[in-house]
């Protein structure tokens, strides 16, 4: 199950090889390595302060932030 209120997605296939920046600069913990792939924590997703810094250090852009209340 995703959370509640945010959706913190990132597509599957294209890290850049050994960047760990989301990992690093999240102050919340959303991310982590599973196995040489990066996941988002789906129990951590609310906990999101939208402070953007995954999304600006992200070198290949494939981090998504979805906004669920957002959207109706
Ligand atoms: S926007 Fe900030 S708090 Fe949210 S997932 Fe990215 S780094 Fe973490
Ligand atoms: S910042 Fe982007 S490329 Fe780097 S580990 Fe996170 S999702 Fe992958």
């Amino acid at each position: 199950m995703m959370g509640l209120f945010i959706d913190v997605e990132i597509k599957p296939q294209s890290c850049e090889a050994g960047c760990r920046a989301c990992i690093e600069v999240c102050p919340v913990d959303i991310f982590a390595m599973n196995g040489d792939q990066v996941v988002s924590l789906e129990e951590n997703e609310d906990e999101c302060t939208l402070c953007d810094l995954c999304l600006e250090r992200c070198p290949v852009d494939i981090i998504t932030i979805n906004k669920l209340y957002a959207t109706a």
